[in-house]
């Protein structure tokens, strides 16, 4: 009778190794210590090139001591102890131990592993203070051939908790496992579709191998323990979310859409129609739509939420449009206003709301009211007295205010605009505005890989707009090199003028806001050469208060420019805006509160200062601030980090193509999963230990396709207990709260 996998870590390793393996590592039952996997293998004996070690690198090498001396340090008491040890082809290496407590028990003769920093001291190969394993020959383990070629599993630890010591524990829980063990979480006909070992197999051989094949066999094994129940979990989800009831929205004859669709001035692409008609089906339905939609910048996402706003208000509900930022909710009111043209109904009646107006589907207008944190309370109350009344049809707003405050007299359909880390939970906190949840629309700032749409937006049906309305101008991107080519950098100025001079408008953009006492303008040179920090001098990052002074004094006299960031007061931030578009302004210095959305088709050049600092998804949403209009945009990336950086490959990257899917993976391939995962998903950021949300495609593909018909034919897991219970235990306490809230 073997062990099962739940089972407290004492029953196997005895209290005192469980209390360590506790308290160093929380791995609390037989399971966890299984599923804590080597970092790394080393193979004993032939591993160790030592010849190749190279000065610089971190290393382990495994090797035979040859000799042992000690000797006094010359500045400090205590003696310093110099190991000399030799691979298989006898090259030798020296050790430095500077603590020689750590090392008593080196003795000639000895085999062990070495990992440390590769040094050089007088032209000699050194290891200076490695972590040490002394390698034992188990006695029966007669033959040498095998004993040199095994991979030693080396396991991620802290301090006072050896790797070797966690190898035998995981050891002896091996020998207590069953061959068979009865709790596999992983369903048996999926192994045998995917062609997976079971669960006992592969523990044995991530933690013995023989071969990398059997570690490779293994970690894909371990990899859908990770990713079956995430996509299980995902499907549930989605199954739920498909049993919620909602009210059909179907398109009604002669309405706003109508109207609005025949006096657009330009013809939809062949992707929003798309969209849209998969929107129409899903509004019509009597069940929530929950869809992401995503696409390029530019694309024209917002035309196709409108339509959806519309379609909804045609059908006497209401419609709701979230915005990340107030900036961006202003936009989308003012241009939604305008793009309805008399279809609007503003803002005359804004403060007499008429108490009759009710829901009436007929009618030939509707009210857009606009809802941000910054609003006089006499604003806010007529806009949340017509949200809740149902006289606005459309609302806008920004995620923190609508999410807290407003209630709807009929929500029929939620757009999420622009966001990428709109998680699970604030979606279930708009689902319960109203008495039946909503349809919901997400739209993605940038496209997003698709193994991310599987894994945060893995609840949500997918639509791309892959085109690029017609007409849209090219967008040429160049890195300026601001040390290396002062020329060009002066350049950057010209150009702005140059556009201005031809009736356009530009956008510089800083990193950082600045003080709130704008710079000392009055040294501003001619050329902004002050802008560049002198060579290798660091300097705090470029901040839009003090560029934007200087630039109005200095290369840019003479332009109406202006500033936008966001400690400005939301009516001055929103002044600035309207300004800008209405060409009042030549030149808008701002932070990043421009990345997404902002459209000024007038605006033909962005200039990024300090360039390096932004990531590159950040990057290619400013870049599309330009390039909306009849003419062609230009963007300047402009740094001062050195040719080879990584900084300056990834603007290289951002320059070398538009393709805004392109450069999303270039992006999660720097960025980190968690940050991928997203705060939201901490569930199942603690749960991933091998499978990568970012390498991974191909198995967190198979395994939706393995959960969805899965979960269809058996949505509480009856079938399968040991998954379900996996599930339980993975899923945190929050997340399991809202799983069954839905
Ligand atoms: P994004 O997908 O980045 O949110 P927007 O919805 O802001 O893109 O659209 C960008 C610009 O393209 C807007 O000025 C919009 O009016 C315009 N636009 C949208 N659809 C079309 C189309 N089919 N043809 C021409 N222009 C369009
Ligand atoms: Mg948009």
């Amino acid at each position: 009778m073997g062990i099962r996998l739940d089972e407290p870590l004492h029953k196997a390793v005895g209290d005192r190794t469980a209390k360590v393996l506790h308290t160093k590592l929380h791995l609390e039952t037989i399971g966890d210590l299984l599923r804590h996997y080597p970092r790394k293998y080393v193979k004993r004996g032939q591993l160790t090139e030592l010849s190749e070690l190279e000065p610089g690198t971190e290393a382990t090498i495994v090797a035979q001591i040859t000799k042992v001396s000690r000797r006094p340090m010359a500045a400090r008491r205590g003696q310093m102890l110099t190991v000399e040890v030799r691979d298989a082809a006898d090259v030798p290496v020296e050790v430095t131990f500077f603590n020689p407590r750590a090392a008593n028990a080196l003795k000639p003769g000895m085999l062990g592993m070495f990992a440390g920093k590769v040094g050089e001291y007088h032209g000699r190969i050194q290891l200076t203070n490695p972590e040490f394993e002394k390698l034992d020959a188990e006695s029966e383990d007669t033959d040498v051939d095998s004993w040199a070629g095994e991979l030693l599993p080396i396991y991620p630890t802290t301090s006072g908790l050896s790797p070797r010591m966690i190898a035998r524990c995981v050891g002896m829980v091996l020998d207590q496992l069953d061959a068979d063990l009865a709790d596999d979480p992983l369903p048996r006909p999926v192994r045998a579709r995917q062609g997976l070992v079971p669960l006992t197999e592969a523990f044995r051989r991530i933690h013995r191998p023989d071969d990398w094949p059997q570690i490779a066999v293994a970690r894909k094994r371990l990899k859908w323990d990770e990713a079956l129940p995430m996509q299980v979990v995902l499907a549930q989800r989605r199954e739920a979310l498909k049993a919620l009831p909602a009210v059909p929205r179907r398109r009604v004859p002669a309405g706003l859409l109508d109207t609005f669709d025949a006096a657009l001035p330009f013809t939809l692409t062949a992707g929003q129609r798309q969209v849209g008609e998969e929107i129409e089906q899903d509004l019509a339905s009597e069940h929530p739509m929950h869809r992401l939609l995503q696409g390029d910048v530019g694309s024209g996402k917002t035309m196709v939420a409108l339509r959806a706003m519309l379609a909804v208000v045609d059908a006497g509900g209401q419609a709701v449009m979230l915005a990340p930022t107030e900036v961006l909710a202003q936009q989308h009111h003012r241009s939604i206003v305008q793009m309805l043209g008399a279809s609007a109904d503003v803002p005359a009646d804004l403060f007499s709301p008429d108490p009759d107006a009710g829901l009436d589907p007929a009618r030939k207008q509707v009210k857009v009211a606009l809802l941000t944190g910054s609003q006089n309370a006499k604003d806010r109350r007529t806009n949340l007295l017509d949200a809740a009344s149902g006289a606005a049809g459309i609302v806008i707003g920004t995620h923190a205010v609508i999410q807290d405050h407003v209630q709807f007299a009929d929500l029929g359909l939620v757009v999420i605009d622009e966001q990428h880390r709109f998680g699970v939970e604030q979606r279930d906190a708009l689902r319960a505005k109203g008495e039946t949840p909503p349809h919901v629309l997400v739209m993605t700032a940038t496209p997003i890989p698709r193994t991310v749409a599987m894994t945060v937006f893995g609840d949500l049906e997918t639509s791309i707009l892959s085109e690029l309305p017609a007409g849209r101008s090219p967008i040429a991107t160049h890195v300026v090199a601001a040390h290396e080519h002062p020329s060009h950098f002066t350049r950057v100025w010209e150009r702005i003028r140059e556009e201005v001079g031809a009736g356009h408008q530009a956008y510089v953009v800083c990193p950082r806001i600045g003080d709130d006492v704008p710079g000392n303008a009055s040294d501003a040179s001619d050329d902004g050469s002050e802008l560049v920090s002198e060579p290798g001098q660091l300097r705090p990052p470029l901040a839009v208060v003090e560029v934007a002074a200087k630039l109005a004094e200095g290369p840019l006299k003479g332009l109406r420019v202006g500033m936008l960031h966001g400690r400005m007061a939301p009516d001055d931030k929103d002044a600035v805006m309207r300004a800008y578009a209405a060409h009042e302004l030549d030149v808008l210095v701002a932070t990043t509160v421009i990345e997404v959305g902002v459209n000024v088709p007038n605006a033909t050049v962005i200039v990024v200062m300090d360039a390096d600092r932004f990531g590159v998804s950040q990057l290619h949403q400013l870049r599309g601030r330009v390039g909306r209009g009849k003419w062609a945009g230009l963007c300047l990336l402009v740094t001062e980090s050195p040719d080879g950086a990584p900084a300056r490959e990834r603007l290289a990257a951002v320059a070398s193509t538009l393709d805004g899917f392109e450069l999303s993976k270039i992006d999660l391939a720097i960025r980190k999963e968690g940050d991928v995962l997203g705060a939201t998903q901490s569930g199942y950021r603690s749960s991933l230990r091998l499978l990568s949300v970012i390498d991974d495609e191909d198995v967190i593909r198979a395994a939706r396709e393995e959960a969805t018909p899965l979960v269809e034919a058996d949505p509480t897991l009856q079938g399968y207990p040991v998954l379900a219970r996996t599930i339980a235990v993975l899923v945190d306490g929050e997340r399991a709260e809202y799983l069954g809230k839905t």
